[in-house]
């Protein structure tokens, strides 16, 4: 291997940016060259790439969002769009990909690396929803997670002055990953996750107690894949039940995703970003680097996308119930 090239793809996630530098700087720090690739497979198909240097990653660290955009990409599903991409990587000398994203991404980079497996692809989980088989955290989580956790104590301060309910809708597509998080560090008073099922007759059940027993205030977490029909159409069958409280409702959006990563993103880029270069280099191809108890593991791309099911702690959610009372 000689020269290798960075994409990020897919959406976007804290933490991108400390894997880019970790990426480039490694290569370099092993005598290889290294391009980036702008918006995802878009740029790989477009020819938009640039020769990088240890200062391209200057200054990055603490940047969300990602310095090579992101981009979500038709073209590259088919074989032609596929062909233009090999074909613009031959030509540049390149010999291997790092692909940072979600369950997406690494469909599309084994799809092109079983057709063309003179490219050997890497993958890194980059996504705030925390879904991926074969990596406890993905990049992103724990800084969405963090700011999901300073909207929700904001919003607790203006229920509490108004004996309000908030519901309350965080990101995560399928996975109520970030939900389970933010309510256990919210003192939520219900979460709803795509995970379990929620009866509303209980969750109405659990409100009225709450103010039998003198909360001031409620919040009621709605992960976005519940199957509750999302936070809106909940709070209207509530409101025909609960009358003690104002009801209101807060979608969070895409607030989720920006900001600056924590520490653990930041380390955990690093650490991603670090292990899959030092992977290529020692011939790993159609993997994907992940964190399992603190120890960097590879995965086959095959297997963490037929794997793909990612459960939620059952002890997590037993406490968050009980700790809510
Ligand atoms: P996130 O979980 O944050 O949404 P993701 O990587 O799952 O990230 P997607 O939009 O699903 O995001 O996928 C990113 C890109 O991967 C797509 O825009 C497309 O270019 C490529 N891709 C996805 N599926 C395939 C496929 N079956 N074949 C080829 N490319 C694909």
């Amino acid at each position: 291997i000689k020269k290798i090239a960075v994409l990020t793809s897919g959406g976007d996630a804290p933490g991108m940016n400390p894997c880019i530098r970790a990426v480039v700087r490694t290569a370099i720090y092993n005598g290889l060259q290294v391009a980036g690739i702008r918006q995802g497979y878009q740029g790989l198909i477009d020819n938009n790439m640039y020769d990088m240097n240890t200062r391209s990653v200057s200054n990055i660290l603490n940047l969300g969002g990602t310095i090579l955009k992101t981009a979500r990409c038709l073209p590259f599903r088919t074989d032609e769009g596929m062909e233009i991409a090999y074909q613009n990587l031959k030509a540049s000398g390149i010999d291997g990909i790092v692909v940072i994203g979600g369950d997406g991404t690494f469909t599309g980079a084994l799809r092109f690396s079983r057709k063309y497996p003179d490219i050997a692809v890497i993958g890194v989980p980059g996504t705030i929803d925390n879904d991926l088989y074969g990596s406890t955290y993905t990049l992103g989580f724990d800084t969405a997670t963090n700011t999901v956790i300073e909207a929700i104590d904001k919003i607790r301060d203006t229920a509490d002055a108004h004996d309000r309910l908030f519901f309350i809708e965080v990101m995560g597509r399928d996975s109520g990953a970030i939900a389970l998080r933010a309510g256990i560090s919210c003192g939520a008073e219900a979460i709803l996750l795509p995970e379990r099922d929620t009866a509303i007759d209980h969750l109405i059940e659990n409100l009225k107690a709450g103010q039998y027993n003198k909360k001031s205030s409620s919040i009621v977490i709605v992960a976005e894949g519940d199957k509750c029909g999302g936070a809106y159409d909940l709070a209207e069958a509530v409101k025909k039940q609960i009358k003690f409280y104002d009801i209101k409702v807060t979608i969070l959006g895409h607030l989720q995703r920006g900001g600056s990563p924590s520490a653990f993103d930041r380390i955990l880029g690093s650490r991603l970003g670090f292990a899959a270069v030092n992977a290529m280099i020692n011939g790993a191809t159609q993997m994907m680097v992940g964190l399992e108890a603190n120890h960097i593991k590879l995965t086959s791309l095959e297997e963490a996308l037929t794997q793909h099911q990612f459960k939620l702690e059952d002890d997590l959610m037993q406490m968050a119930d009980i700790l809510s009372i």
